[in-house]
């Protein structure tokens, strides 16, 4: 019954999408002609290839490699502009309602641009997008978890200082291994003070400590991933038979799990869909949603996820809602707006579609 036209038309959040990570390969082709960048493959079909081929053979370092190109074609105002509004106008084609974008300035600054003018070209592209879509967007600007406690300071304070202008939060983002989140406390610090918001991507490769102390030590208020939570479980054909306190805590405290299904197998954070941890946190009563993280990378799009969901874990209609109603509640703009795409957008959404469906 849920066809791919019905998932692609339901009303969807999106909470964990890389900038850097979600291009047309079109406007990478288009981009690289015109700032005289050699690229691995010529025509878009070929580059989608070549983009997801880290994802395919399941090689974090090919994965990672992807990056390099999409980030060096990034480096000018008009780039980023373009491309943050190409990302609101593939989302909003995909069904997205409210997209949470996330990237680090500090990548994108190798021609001089400061990290101010790089975050306002990229603000300047997603309102073009909302003006044409009118999806809504919130903007989070991501720290490196291997560069210095400087910049992540430093990017802590732009992500407040811009949040009239549409950013939402603050992310930890890169390598867990040799890497603590705590080595960044000055940014957590700083953002806690401004009563700001953090995420931070956490528990991918690394365990249950990086989670532990994103939660504890760093004050996240989300967890990216998170999928090595299950470490703190006994787990019987689906069902948690016990948990540890750490585990009790994220449920108990609804802190949200962004996840990412295809994107954990494709950097072999997860071996396969079926040994995915989502189902038993959904099944569980944990606060999880869906997200895409790369959708150039993972060559995939919520809908892409959504439909996963559905046939490798037998999601229908209502859990979808419940899902899209989970990340929406725990997206990083106020209240009231939060209250209002729920009321006013999801669930009318789904309550068009089921009439539709019934009759
Ligand atoms: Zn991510």
């Amino acid at each position: 019954m849920l066809t791919d036209t019905i998932i692609r038309r339901i009303p969807k959040v999106e909470l964990h999408e890389h900038l850097d990570g979600s291009l047309r390969p079109e406007t990478i082709i288009e981009l690289a002609k015109k700032q005289g960048t050699k690229l691995p493959a010529d025509s878009p079909s070929d580059l989608r290839a070549w983009f997801s081929r880290g994802s395919d053979e399941k090689s974090l370092p090919l994965y990672l490699k992807a990056f390099d190109v999409t980030t060096g074609l990034m480096q000018d105002r008009e780039s980023l502009r373009r491309i943050a509004r190409e990302e609101v106008e593939d989302l909003a084609a995909d069904g997205v309602v409210y997209a949470e974008i996330r990237f680090a300035p500090v990548l994108h600054t190798r021609q001089g641009l400061t990290m101010e003018e790089v975050t306002q070209a990229v603000l300047d592209g997603l309102q073009d997008g909302r003006r044409e879509t009118g999806m809504e967007f919130g903007l989070i600007l991501s720290a490196m978890r291997d560069r210095s406690v400087e910049e992540s300071l430093r990017t802590a304070e732009l992500a407040v200082a811009f949040s009239d202008r549409g950013t939402v939060g603050f992310d930890l983002a890169g390598d867990e291994a040799g890497n603590p989140a705590k080595k960044h406390i000055d940014a957590f610090s700083f953002i806690r003070a401004q009563n700001f918001s953090i995420t931070i991507h956490a528990g991918e490769a690394f365990g249950l400590e990086s989670i532990w102390q994103a939660i504890q030590i760093c004050g996240a208020h989300r967890i990216g991933h998170g999928t090595r939570l299950t470490d703190d479980m006994t787990v019987k054909d689906g069902r948690i038979i016990s948990m540890g306190s750490l585990a009790h805590f994220v449920q108990d405290k609804r802190i949200p799990l962004e996840m990412c299904l295809t994107s954990n197998i494709g950097t072999g954070a997860v071996p396969d869909y079926s040994s995915h941890p989502f189902p038993i946190f959904f099944r569980n009563h944990f606060r999880v949603c869906l997200c895409t993280d790369n959708r150039l990378m993972s060559g995939t799009s919520l809908s892409k996820e959504m439909m996963i969901a559905v046939r490798e874990y037998g999601l229908g209609l209502d859990d979808l809602e419940r899902l899209t109603i989970n990340a929406m509640k725990s997206a990083f703009i106020h209240h009231e707006k939060r209250l209002d795409l729920i009321y006013g957008t999801i669930k009318k959404g789904y309550r068009e579609i089921r009439e539709e469906i019934s009759s």
